[in-house]
């Protein structure tokens, strides 16, 4: 007997058959489902999951679709689909879950015992990502945001494991790349102390699945395949990334920056992609009633990466993200 969690996944021995199999971790109240592809050949165990925000959807779209349709003839080791994993908030179309409020990608490692994230945190944790050796975590701007998008990694869990997660990153070329310091709570930071070399991406949002994005995305993940020796093949050339790397959490904190000063409705006047000057005017926040509107300025200079997609804002809302590109 052992009290180590992980121990009762199916993932943790030599039992799963080999070949695709479908099976649900946790309950019909609180889990997921996932999809195991298991070779008899050795190699890596490597886990993609979307939905950790739950109004995210070019992941579960995408993640769907392969679950569907993917039937390699080469795998080496082990391939975990997870398309939805938190199933409670994207059923309600919400970021977090409807019923205790709480935001999956701040709950990690979570707890047995407690609020349903927390406890949703814990069964991932121990039953899947205690055996991966390479996580992606899909990611996206949502319903309020828009996004250019990015793959990023956590630096400092060593310099094998930084090169490694720079090595994932550029498979996903038709994104920038952003690498930056350890934030609690998220999926990457359980992954962080387990020593999983993580990778997450950000899809644009604004509520929607565009075809290029979902192509740019789905070219990522063959390219990851091959990169990990997952499959064989040869990797087509990779367009060289933007990159930035930051040293002040705060930083990579998105919800950080340029907070709406009140609330009211939202106007941009950059677009995403512009490159601007510390000082300029990114938008207006407009108050309901009878008060004058208030200008956004930037905080920096640099490319805007974040744009706020909702029209009506509350206080402390992020509006923009600026990167030095
Ligand atoms: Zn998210």
């Amino acid at each position: 007997m052992t009290d180590d969690p992980s121990a009762s996944s199916p993932l943790a021995g030599t039992t799963l058959p080999v070949g695709r199999l479908q099976h649900r971790f946790g309950n019909t109240d609180l889990g997921f489902d996932a999809w195991i592809w298991r070779s008899d050949q050795p190699g890596p165990a490597l886990v993609i999951n979307g939905a950790t925000h739950g109004d995210e959807y070019e992941g579960p779209t995408l993640l769907r679709q392969w679950v569907e349709t993917w039937q390699p003839v080469d795998l080496c080791g082990t391939v975990v689909i997870v398309p939805v994993l938190n199933e409670a908030a994207f059923a309600a179309k919400q970021r977090c879950h409807p019923i205790d409020g709480e935001n999956l990608a701040r709950a990690f490692p979570g707890a047995p015992e407690g609020a349903p994230t927390s406890r949703l945190a814990h069964l991932f944790e121990t039953q899947v990502l205690a055996h991966a050796t390479h996580y992606v975590d899909l990611h996206s701007g949502g319903q309020a945001l828009e996004l250019h998008p990015w793959v990023g990694y956590i630096v400092g869990g060593g310099a094998d494991i930084d090169a490694t997660q720079r090595a994932m990153a550029a498979c996903f070329d038709s994104f920038w790349c952003w690498a930056g310091p350890y934030l609690p709570g998220r999926t990457l930071s359980a992954a962080f102390h387990r020593k999983v070399a993580a990778i997450y991406t950000e899809c644009r949002g604004a509520g929607e699945v565009l075809p290029a994005d979902l192509a740019d995305l789905d070219q990522g993940l063959q390219n990851l395949l091959i990169e990990l020796s997952c499959v064989a093949g040869a990797q087509p050339p990779l367009a060289v990334q933007s990159f930035h790397q930051s040293t002040d959490a705060e930083e990579t904190h998105l919800q950080a920056h340029h907070p709406a000063p009140h609330a009211g409705t939202f106007e941009s006047i950059v677009a995403l992609r512009d490159v601007v000057e510390a000082g300029a005017t990114l938008g207006i926040v407009r108050p309901i009633l009878d008060q004058p509107p208030t200008p956004i300025f930037a905080e920096t200079s640099g490319t805007v990466v974040l744009r706020r997609h909702e029209c009506v804002v509350q206080p402390g809302d992020a509006l923009f993200v600026i990167v030095p590109l």
